[in-house]
Protein backbone atom coordinates (compact mmCIF):
# COMPACT_ATOMS: atom_id res chain seq x y z
CA UNK A 1 0.00 0.00 0.00
CA UNK A 2 1.20 3.39 -0.40
CA UNK A 3 0.57 4.30 3.50
CA UNK A 4 3.28 6.38 4.59
CA UNK A 5 3.01 10.45 4.26
CA UNK A 6 6.73 10.66 5.27
CA UNK A 7 8.20 11.99 2.72
CA UNK A 8 11.46 10.05 1.27
CA UNK A 9 12.91 13.06 -0.59
CA UNK A 10 11.97 16.58 -0.91
CA UNK A 11 12.80 19.74 -2.32
CA UNK A 12 12.61 23.07 -1.33
CA UNK A 13 12.79 25.58 -3.69
CA UNK A 14 15.29 24.27 -5.45
CA UNK A 15 17.02 25.94 -8.86
CA UNK A 16 19.41 24.83 -11.05
CA UNK A 17 21.67 27.33 -13.24
CA UNK A 18 23.96 25.63 -15.56
CA UNK A 19 26.84 28.06 -17.06
CA UNK A 20 26.84 31.92 -15.91
CA UNK A 21 26.19 35.13 -17.36
CA UNK A 22 24.96 35.44 -21.23
CA UNK A 23 25.02 31.63 -21.52
CA UNK A 24 23.35 30.52 -18.08
CA UNK A 25 20.27 28.47 -18.47
CA UNK A 26 17.96 27.91 -15.59
CA UNK A 27 17.28 24.41 -15.92
CA UNK A 28 14.81 24.26 -12.38
CA UNK A 29 13.41 27.65 -10.99
CA UNK A 30 12.06 27.08 -7.72
CA UNK A 31 10.63 23.23 -7.86
CA UNK A 32 9.64 22.38 -4.32
CA UNK A 33 7.60 18.29 -4.53
CA UNK A 34 7.78 16.19 -1.37
CA UNK A 35 8.26 12.27 -2.67
CA UNK A 36 6.18 9.87 -0.27
CA UNK A 37 7.74 7.05 1.46
CA UNK A 38 6.19 3.74 -0.75
CA UNK A 39 4.98 6.19 -3.88
CA UNK A 40 5.75 5.57 -7.26
CA UNK A 41 6.32 8.83 -8.97
CA UNK A 42 6.79 9.75 -12.93
CA UNK A 43 8.35 13.13 -14.21
CA UNK A 44 7.21 14.12 -17.66
CA UNK A 45 7.83 16.89 -20.11
CA UNK A 46 9.43 18.03 -23.32
CA UNK A 47 12.35 17.93 -23.78
CA UNK A 48 15.04 20.37 -22.21
CA UNK A 49 12.36 20.98 -19.67
CA UNK A 50 14.62 19.82 -16.60
CA UNK A 51 13.88 16.47 -15.98
CA UNK A 52 17.12 15.09 -16.16
CA UNK A 53 18.71 17.74 -13.75
CA UNK A 54 15.81 16.86 -11.66
CA UNK A 55 16.26 13.83 -10.59
CA UNK A 56 20.27 14.36 -10.29
CA UNK A 57 19.83 17.03 -8.17
CA UNK A 58 17.29 14.52 -6.04
CA UNK A 59 19.42 12.31 -5.99
CA UNK A 60 23.18 13.71 -4.84
CA UNK A 61 24.72 13.56 -8.43
CA UNK A 62 24.60 17.91 -9.34
CA UNK A 63 24.06 20.31 -6.86
CA UNK A 64 21.59 23.03 -6.76
CA UNK A 65 22.06 26.57 -7.56
CA UNK A 66 19.55 27.50 -4.89
CA UNK A 67 17.09 25.67 -2.43
CA UNK A 68 17.63 22.47 -0.42
CA UNK A 69 17.36 18.73 -1.67
CA UNK A 70 16.56 16.28 2.02
CA UNK A 71 16.77 12.21 1.45
CA UNK A 72 15.73 10.36 4.81
CA UNK A 73 15.53 13.57 6.82
CA UNK A 74 18.97 14.62 5.88
CA UNK A 75 19.58 17.98 4.08
CA UNK A 76 22.31 16.34 1.47
CA UNK A 77 22.53 20.10 -0.01
CA UNK A 78 25.07 20.50 3.02
CA UNK A 79 26.86 16.98 2.28
CA UNK A 80 30.75 16.85 1.32
CA UNK A 81 31.50 15.23 -1.82
CA UNK A 82 32.70 12.20 0.19
CA UNK A 83 29.48 12.51 2.36
CA UNK A 84 27.39 12.64 -0.91
CA UNK A 85 29.16 9.31 -2.44
CA UNK A 86 28.77 7.57 0.70
CA UNK A 87 24.85 8.44 0.73
CA UNK A 88 24.89 7.48 -2.72
CA UNK A 89 26.14 4.28 -2.31
CA UNK A 90 24.28 3.33 0.90
CA UNK A 91 20.45 4.86 0.68
CA UNK A 92 20.25 5.57 -3.16
CA UNK A 93 19.59 3.03 -6.04
CA UNK A 94 19.93 4.01 -9.59
CA UNK A 95 18.16 2.07 -12.93
CA UNK A 96 19.64 3.57 -16.26
CA UNK A 97 18.41 3.02 -19.46
CA UNK A 98 21.07 1.47 -21.03
CA UNK A 99 21.14 -1.14 -17.80
CA UNK A 100 24.89 -0.35 -17.12
CA UNK A 101 25.91 -3.67 -16.01
CA UNK A 102 30.12 -5.12 -15.51
CA UNK A 103 29.98 -7.37 -18.79
CA UNK A 104 32.25 -9.28 -17.14
CA UNK A 105 30.59 -10.32 -13.99
CA UNK A 106 27.15 -12.93 -13.68
CA UNK A 107 24.14 -11.21 -12.80
CA UNK A 108 24.48 -12.14 -9.09
CA UNK A 109 27.63 -10.64 -9.02
CA UNK A 110 26.75 -7.31 -10.39
CA UNK A 111 23.75 -7.72 -8.17
CA UNK A 112 26.22 -7.67 -5.16
CA UNK A 113 28.63 -5.64 -6.62
CA UNK A 114 27.45 -2.26 -4.53
CA UNK A 115 27.92 -4.55 -0.88
CA UNK A 116 31.15 -5.56 -2.23
CA UNK A 117 31.93 -1.73 -3.42
CA UNK A 118 31.07 -0.55 0.68
CA UNK A 119 32.19 -3.58 2.28
CA UNK A 120 29.15 -4.73 3.52
CA UNK A 121 28.26 -7.88 3.92
CA UNK A 122 24.83 -9.12 2.17
CA UNK A 123 22.01 -9.80 3.97
CA UNK A 124 21.33 -13.75 4.36
CA UNK A 125 18.53 -14.66 1.93
CA UNK A 126 18.57 -11.02 0.38
CA UNK A 127 19.46 -11.83 -2.83
CA UNK A 128 17.61 -14.71 -3.47
CA UNK A 129 14.47 -12.88 -2.07
CA UNK A 130 15.02 -10.38 -4.67
CA UNK A 131 15.91 -12.03 -7.69
CA UNK A 132 13.06 -14.44 -7.08
CA UNK A 133 10.65 -11.90 -7.10
CA UNK A 134 12.80 -10.42 -10.12
CA UNK A 135 11.68 -14.21 -11.74
CA UNK A 136 15.07 -14.15 -12.52
CA UNK A 137 16.86 -16.93 -10.25
CA UNK A 138 17.27 -19.40 -13.05
CA UNK A 139 19.52 -16.50 -15.13
CA UNK A 140 21.38 -15.16 -12.71
CA UNK A 141 24.39 -17.13 -12.99
CA UNK A 142 25.06 -16.17 -16.58
CA UNK A 143 27.00 -12.83 -17.86
CA UNK A 144 24.87 -10.00 -19.16
CA UNK A 145 25.63 -10.71 -23.10
CA UNK A 146 23.56 -13.93 -21.82
CA UNK A 147 20.61 -12.28 -20.67
CA UNK A 148 17.67 -10.76 -22.83
CA UNK A 149 17.46 -6.53 -22.30
CA UNK A 150 14.55 -7.16 -20.21
CA UNK A 151 16.16 -9.88 -17.88
CA UNK A 152 19.47 -7.98 -17.94
CA UNK A 153 17.30 -4.79 -16.78
CA UNK A 154 15.53 -6.83 -14.06
CA UNK A 155 19.07 -7.61 -13.09
CA UNK A 156 19.67 -3.76 -12.57
CA UNK A 157 16.83 -3.52 -10.49
CA UNK A 158 17.79 -6.07 -8.44
CA UNK A 159 21.38 -4.08 -8.10
CA UNK A 160 19.54 -1.15 -7.08
CA UNK A 161 17.91 -2.66 -4.59
CA UNK A 162 20.34 -4.87 -2.66
CA UNK A 163 21.41 -2.32 -0.16
CA UNK A 164 18.03 -1.80 0.90
CA UNK A 165 17.86 2.24 -0.39
CA UNK A 166 16.01 5.01 0.95
CA UNK A 167 15.09 5.67 -2.57
CA UNK A 168 15.57 4.50 -6.58
CA UNK A 169 16.08 6.41 -9.39
CA UNK A 170 14.70 5.19 -12.85
CA UNK A 171 15.87 7.12 -15.87
CA UNK A 172 13.71 6.02 -19.02
CA UNK A 173 14.29 2.32 -17.46
CA UNK A 174 11.68 0.94 -20.31
CA UNK A 175 13.51 2.83 -23.20
CA UNK A 176 15.48 0.39 -24.36
CA UNK A 177 13.04 -2.59 -24.24
CA UNK A 178 10.22 -3.82 -26.09
CA UNK A 179 6.58 -3.55 -25.22
CA UNK A 180 6.13 -6.52 -23.66
CA UNK A 181 9.56 -6.61 -21.75
CA UNK A 182 8.82 -3.09 -20.99
CA UNK A 183 5.38 -3.90 -18.68
CA UNK A 184 7.05 -6.96 -17.17
CA UNK A 185 10.03 -4.13 -15.84
CA UNK A 186 6.76 -1.95 -14.46
CA UNK A 187 5.34 -4.47 -13.02
CA UNK A 188 7.98 -5.22 -11.19
CA UNK A 189 8.59 -1.67 -10.09
CA UNK A 190 5.05 -1.57 -9.02
CA UNK A 191 5.38 -4.42 -6.81
CA UNK A 192 8.43 -3.16 -5.58
CA UNK A 193 6.90 0.31 -4.20
CA UNK A 194 3.68 -1.72 -2.94
CA UNK A 195 5.01 -5.03 -1.46
CA UNK A 196 8.50 -3.70 -0.31
CA UNK A 197 6.99 -0.19 0.40
CA UNK A 198 9.76 1.00 -1.57
CA UNK A 199 9.97 5.10 -3.36
CA UNK A 200 10.50 4.82 -7.43
CA UNK A 201 11.20 8.34 -9.06
CA UNK A 202 11.16 7.45 -12.69
CA UNK A 203 11.49 9.75 -15.54
CA UNK A 204 9.66 8.59 -18.59
CA UNK A 205 8.76 10.45 -22.38
CA UNK A 206 5.90 7.80 -22.42
CA UNK A 207 2.21 7.55 -21.09
CA UNK A 208 1.58 4.38 -20.99
CA UNK A 209 4.68 3.85 -19.01
CA UNK A 210 3.89 6.95 -16.63
CA UNK A 211 0.32 5.80 -16.13
CA UNK A 212 2.30 2.85 -13.91
CA UNK A 213 2.84 5.45 -11.11
CA UNK A 214 0.97 6.75 -8.53
CA UNK A 215 1.69 10.15 -10.13
CA UNK A 216 3.21 12.27 -12.39
CA UNK A 217 4.90 15.39 -12.24
CA UNK A 218 5.08 17.79 -15.24
CA UNK A 219 7.47 20.03 -16.11
CA UNK A 220 7.85 22.43 -18.23
CA UNK A 221 10.95 24.84 -18.86
CA UNK A 222 12.26 24.06 -15.29
CA UNK A 223 9.10 24.47 -13.38
CA UNK A 224 6.17 21.59 -12.14
CA UNK A 225 3.28 22.85 -14.16
CA UNK A 226 1.31 20.11 -13.47
CA UNK A 227 0.45 16.96 -10.66
CA UNK A 228 -1.84 14.11 -11.68
CA UNK A 229 -2.69 11.70 -9.13
CA UNK A 230 -3.60 8.34 -10.00
CA UNK A 231 -3.06 8.95 -14.05
CA UNK A 232 -4.43 6.82 -16.95
CA UNK A 233 -2.35 6.92 -20.52
CA UNK A 234 -4.98 8.99 -21.85
CA UNK A 235 -4.81 11.69 -18.92
CA UNK A 236 -1.79 12.01 -19.42
CA UNK A 237 -1.70 12.30 -23.18
CA UNK A 238 -4.32 14.95 -22.62
CA UNK A 239 -2.04 16.69 -19.75
CA UNK A 240 0.96 16.61 -22.28
CA UNK A 241 -0.83 18.12 -25.84
CA UNK A 242 -1.01 14.59 -27.13
CA UNK A 243 -4.26 13.73 -28.61
P1 LIG B 1 15.40 16.99 -19.94
O1 LIG B 1 15.97 15.84 -19.21
O2 LIG B 1 13.98 17.30 -19.57
O3 LIG B 1 15.56 16.89 -21.44
P2 LIG B 1 17.66 18.46 -18.85
O4 LIG B 1 17.54 18.46 -17.38
O5 LIG B 1 18.63 17.52 -19.47
O6 LIG B 1 16.21 18.31 -19.51
O7 LIG B 1 18.06 19.92 -19.34
C1 LIG B 1 17.38 21.11 -18.93
C2 LIG B 1 18.06 22.33 -19.54
O8 LIG B 1 19.37 22.46 -19.00
C3 LIG B 1 18.24 22.25 -21.05
O9 LIG B 1 18.12 23.55 -21.57
C4 LIG B 1 19.65 21.74 -21.20
O10 LIG B 1 20.21 22.17 -22.43
C5 LIG B 1 20.34 22.39 -20.02
N1 LIG B 1 21.46 21.57 -19.51
C6 LIG B 1 21.38 20.30 -19.02
N2 LIG B 1 22.58 19.86 -18.60
C7 LIG B 1 23.45 20.87 -18.84
C8 LIG B 1 24.86 21.05 -18.63
N3 LIG B 1 25.60 20.10 -18.06
N4 LIG B 1 25.41 22.24 -19.01
C9 LIG B 1 24.67 23.21 -19.56
N5 LIG B 1 23.35 23.12 -19.78
C10 LIG B 1 22.75 21.97 -19.43
MG1 LIG C 1 16.83 14.06 -19.91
Amino acid sequence: MNGGIEPTVRLDGVGKVYGTGVSAVAALRDVSHAFTRGSFTAVMGPSGSGKTTLLQCAAGLTRPTSGSVSVGGADITRLSEAELSGLRRHRIGFVFQAFNLLPALTGRENIELPLRLARRRPVPGRVEELVGRAGIAEHVHRRPHELSGGQQQRVAICRALVAGPEVVFADEPTGNLDARSGREILGLLRRVVDDLEQTVIMVTHDPAVAAHADRVLFLSDGQVVNVMEAPTAEAIAAGLGIH
